[in-house]
């Protein structure tokens, strides 16, 4: 087989965040595959064929990409962010599981910066010490397990990333989660909202959980809860490196 796969993040938004790496490999590829917001962020060119796809069809896309190495194509899988945090790089392995020849193809991943790293630095240090990221998001998961993890990551004195926070087919389950987080750290604790990051609509607030409302967040925003020895100085968010 001549016909390559990439997947690849091309970071939060910043054209500075996207790696070189990912960069070179973008114009070498003769095909890229993603979600339809993504895709436009790869400029087109002579040669290169944009194959932009709705949200939620994530093995259709990762088979349209496997189809098409195997005809001799090289293929950019795009994702925002990093392609294996919450995005397209499981799903090409899930995809290529159930073929019948799986060592035949030729894989690469390339990795980006994910949200919650971009979002940590605007902040200051909030992931200085052990973290966990979680998706809310319930399409790929039940709720009673989001539940759950949030609990045990709480007590386990995790700082915590979530992505997916928050959207409009399920605009309940992040005020649930709120609840359940201040069940677990009381309403003292630090939570940061960064929207759109490295983007023109960029926006950054750092509330206490007793202040924060699920209006603060979007499918745009990255949430970010401390620890518990999380604070503020002056502008920045930090956790130190000394917990205990
Ligand atoms: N692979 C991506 C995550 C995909 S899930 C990554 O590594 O970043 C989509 C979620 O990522 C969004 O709902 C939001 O929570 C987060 N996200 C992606 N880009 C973001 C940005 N520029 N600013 C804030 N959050 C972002």
């Amino acid at each position: 087989m001549t016909g390559w796969i990439a997947v690849a993040g091309l970071g939060p938004g910043d054209e500075g965040l996207v790696t070189p790496e990912v960069s070179a490999m973008l114009a070498e590829a003769s095909d890229v595959v993603g979600y339809i917001p993504y895709v436009a962020r790869v400029a087109l060119r002579a040669g290169l064929t944009a194959h932009p796809s709705d949200n939620r069809v994530e093995l259709d896309r990762a088979n349209l990409a496997l189809n098409m190495a195997a005809e001799g194509r090289r293929v950019a899988v795009v994702s925002s962010g990093d392609p294996g945090v919450f995005a397209m790089a499981a799903a090409v392995f899930e995809a290529l599981e159930a073929r019948p020849d799986p060592a035949a193809f030729d894989i690469r991943v390339l990795p980006g910066i994910t949200a919650m790293l971009a979002a940590a630095a605007r902040l200051g240090a909030p992931l200085g010490h052990d973290f966990c990221a979680i998706n809310l998001s319930d399409n790929l998961k039940p709720w009673d397990l989001i539940e759950r993890r949030l609990r045990l990551a709480a007590q386990a004195g995790f700082a915590m990333a979530f992505y997916n926070p928050r959207s409009r087919s399920r605009p309940h389950q992040f005020a649930r989660a709120l609840d359940v987080l201040r069940e677990e750290c009381g309403g003292g604790r630090l939570i940061s909202f960064a929207r759109a990051v490295s983007t023109p609509e960029e926006a950054l607030q750092t509330v206490t959980l007793a202040e924060a409302v699920p209006e603060m967040a979007d499918m745009r925003t990255v949430v970010i809860l401390g620890n518990p020895d999380t604070r503020r100085i002056g502008r920045f968010v930090y956790t130190p490196r000394v917990a205990g």
